[in-house]
């Protein structure tokens, strides 16, 4: 369905926009999950309206410097990506919760009520992307393959169903249903640079001598994120923790530690 008469570009200022405002909600304490909702249809929507801001593809168009995949000139690319990584380096990793529509299909699809699954805990997963991280790399520099097309994130986008490929992002997205975010947490090569960069965020969760510690918040993350001693790196900002809080005030986003 990508309508490539549209410029890629409208995606990325769509990105930009919508950064400021979910980082607004989350600075002034007034980010639910509900509010988040109509970001993820959106984000979703630009997905499939002008595949972007889809940040992992522009990582794979610009390691093998496909402008036209592109849909902009390489260092315009480029300096969008260190972008959002500087921004992941203030504010965590807002992009990942609700702009990147390849999150955000997941997202959207783990609300579907089935049973979950997959283990809370986020170093079998980081080992499994960086090693996937390093593949990306060998691929598009030392062969030129699209590795991320084979697995299948542009058919998706674009609703070919007639190809393999296709296939392979789709039952990711199911597999969402039940497994957070598969893609994200386990394959994805530019979530692999901005995870280091949201672990060492000025703007984080963090809690406060309001808490209990009941735990509930850590219950609640699908990532393990919420634990006290993590270091955030695996939190996609997705709220669940802080709706889980009985206590207000008690787990915040804030500056510092
Ligand atoms: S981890 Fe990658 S695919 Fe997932 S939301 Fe972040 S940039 Fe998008
Ligand atoms: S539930 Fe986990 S991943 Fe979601 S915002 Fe809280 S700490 Fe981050």
């Amino acid at each position: 369905m990508v309508v490539e008469s549209i410029p890629k570009a409208v995606g990325f200022f769509y990105g930009l926009l919508a950064f400021a405002a979910l980082a607004w909600l989350w600075y002034s304490g007034r980010f639910t999950r509900r509010r988040a909702m109509p970001f993820l249809v959106a984000s979703a929507f630009f997905g499939f309206l002008v595949f972007a801001p889809v940040f992992p593809y522009q990582l794979q168009a610009v390691v093998l410097q496909d402008t036209a995949a592109l849909g902009s000139p390489l260092p315009m690319a480029i300096g969008g990506l260190l972008a959002f990584i500087v921004l992941a380096l203030v504010f965590g990793r807002i992009i990942c919760g609700q702009i990147c529509p390849a999150g955000a299909v997941q997202e959207l699809m783990h609300l579907v009520p089935v049973k979950k699954r997959g283990s809370a805990e986020s170093r079998v997963p980081v080992a499994v992307r960086a090693g996937v991280f390093v593949v990306f790399l060998a691929a598009g520099l030392g062969l030129s393959m699209n590795l991320l097309a084979l697995i299948g994130l542009a058919d998706f986008f674009n609703l070919t169903v007639v190809s393999v490929s296709f296939f392979v992002f789709f039952s990711i997205v199911l597999l969402s249903a039940v497994v957070y975010r598969p893609f994200c947490r386990y394959v994805c090569p530019y979530g692999a640079l901005l995870a280091p960069a949201a672990s060492r965020a000025a703007y984080r969760l963090r809690r406060t001598d309001a808490c209990i510690g009941c735990r509930k918040c850590e219950r609640a993350c699908p990532t393990g994120a919420a634990r006290p001693d993590d270091g955030l790196g695996e939190c996609y900002l997705c709220g669940r923790c802080t709706e889980a809080c009985p206590v207000d005030g008690a787990l915040v986003y804030g500056r510092g530690r």
